[in-house]
């Protein structure tokens, strides 16, 4: 086995047969490069990611996993792991490993009486949201649905439901996990409770999760959701009015304000089409006859351009991006907490709107704080509770050659931010990580330290290192 600082074996060094007639033992399949699922397996969400591992098998159950597991640990094998695919960075695959993809792996169940839901490593939002939706109930995950819940929970999870119920991760009462030695552990507040804390944030580090144990809340079925549209000359007010009205709106009601493109559909009027505006996004999950009202400032903040706002189910306000971010398109995402919204920063942000090299791109501002903010910082791996608002920064172009200028966009604008509030990037937006160490260490603060030591618990030889890669300590 290598040691951490010594690179891992790639798996083509291996010959096929000795992978085929191992992977034969397997539920699920291995998929190699001569195969004709192998362009599509390889494929992930960000189109920028271009990269053939050796093998990838598709697991069909916890088994699969833990045998895939002691195979990689057993010949230090270069290994990564697919959940949803959609990590910015392409972590889910790498030139030359074995996937450990758990792609097929999606079943959730539901338990309506006990308010919990048993989500399988490789489900989406999507799943999570259409069993949950049956019953009435939600977990607080991300806001577009094809995502993985493995990778987002992992990190965070930021979405609606957040200032009311916390992150995902803050709604996850046990996992099972495979660990680096092979085995099939659970780890929660009472088993391996080290394990339970450290994946409450360190992301896939210690394991590969075959399945999250969620606890759930009542959410709709109904939800009162707003989607106004305001022109660009309106935004400094606007992000002015939305600082001020996000710290004493309530709890249930959780928004993003986008700084963005007017699209080309019918509902925005002729001569704003393409233009650069400000979005107000809110959803209230709190009691129906009280959404309308909740929602209403956002309304009336002045003359939009267009107001889509109004009931609508919770499972369908889950699905009210989706359409803007399709597999395959370019994508680069960086991020920053905000101690505050100041006006500066408020100004900084609307000239850097009116600089994006393509107009699919948006600056998205998130309000944090509620229960989200109370959890207690050390419970959790996760260290990033106090910060107000977050500012995610995301290039989104489909022109292949223009990759250079959209990242250096992205970048100029989160490091302007860091000079007016401090460097903190949210780990499920993280750029490319190339700031490396220096990254986690920001984000985790006090707990990188306690990372590592469970960390070298568990993953002594760093086995799972294509992530954001927290090393064993020594
Ligand atoms: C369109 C889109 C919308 C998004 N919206 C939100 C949002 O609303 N809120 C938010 O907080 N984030 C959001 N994100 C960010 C998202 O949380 C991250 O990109 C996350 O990494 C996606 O997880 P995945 O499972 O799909 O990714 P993958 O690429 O499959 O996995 C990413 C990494 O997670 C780890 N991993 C995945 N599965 C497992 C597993 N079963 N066990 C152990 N480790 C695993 C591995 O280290 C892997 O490299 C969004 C991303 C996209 C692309």
């Amino acid at each position: 086995m290598d040691t951490p600082n010594s690179p891992p074996r790639a798996a083509n060094e291996f010959d096929r047969a000795t992978i085929e007639a191992w992977a034969g033992q397997l539920r699920g399949e291995a998929i190699f490069p001569d195969d004709n699922a192998y362009g599509e397996a390889r494929r992930v969400w960000n189109g920028l990611i271009d990269r053939r591992p050796a093998v990838i098998l598709r697991c069909a159950e916890a088994a699969d996993v833990a045998h895939a597991v002691r195979f990689a640990t057993e010949h230090g094998l270069l290994t990564s792991v697919r959940g949803g695919g959609h990590n910015v960075a392409g972590n889910a695959v790498l030139d030359g490993a074995m996937v450990i993809d758990l792609s097929t792996m999606r079943e959730v169940r539901v338990d309506p009486v006990g308010r919990r839901a048993h989500v399988q490593g490789g489900a989406t939002l999507g799943d999570l949201d259409r069993e949950t939706g049956r019953h009435g109930l939600a977990a607080p995950i991300g806001v577009v649905s094809a995502t993985g819940v493995a990778g987002l929970t992992l990190h965070g999870g930021l979405g609606w439901l957040t200032r009311k119920y916390g992150a995902s991760l803050d709604n996850v009462v046990s996992v099972e996990i495979v660990t680096a030695d092979g085995r099939l552990r659970r780890a929660s507040a009472k088993e391996n409770s080290d394990l339970f804390w450290a994946v409450r944030g360190g992301g896939g580090n210690f394991g590969v999760v075959t399945s999250f144990e969620f606890e759930l809340h009542p959410v709709g079925p109904d939800v009162w959701f707003a989607a106004v549209f305001y022109p660009l000359d309106r935004a400094a007010e606007g992000l002015r009015f939305y600082r001020d009205h996000m710290r004493t709106a309530p709890e249930e009601l959780g928004s993003i304000a986008v700084l963005w493109t007017a699209p080309e559909e019918a509902f925005i009027p002729e001569e704003a089409r393409g233009d650069p505006v400000l979005v107000f996004l809110a959803c209230y999950s709190g009691p129906f006859d009280q959404g309308e009202a909740a929602i209403r400032p956002f309304r009336d903040f002045g003359e939009a351009l267009a107001d889509l706002s109004g009931p609508m189910p919770f499972v369908e306000v889950q699905k009210f991006l989706d359409a803007d971010y399709p597999n395959g398109r370019n994508y680069y995402w960086k991020s920053n907490y905000l101690n505050a919204l100041t006006d500066a920063a408020i100004d900084r942000l609307v000239a850097h709107t009116k600089t994006r090299p393509s107009p699919l791109t948006s600056i998205d501002v998130w309000a944090l704080g509620g229960a989200f903010a109370r959890v207690p910082t050390g419970g959790t791996a996760f260290a990033q509770r106090q910060a107000p608002f977050l500012i995610g920064v995301e290039s989104n172009w489909d022109e292949p050659d223009r990759a250079e200028e959209n990242v250096a966009w992205a970048r100029a604008v989160v490091e302007d931010m860091e000079r007016l509030s401090g460097a903190s990037a949210y780990l499920n937006f993280p750029g490319f990580s190339e700031e490396g160490e220096d990254q986690l260490a920001r984000a985790f603060g006090a707990h990188y330290k306690r990372l590592r030591e469970v960390k070298a618990k568990y993953d002594p030889d760093n086995l799972f290192r294509a992530n954001l890669n927290i090393r064993p300590a020594a």
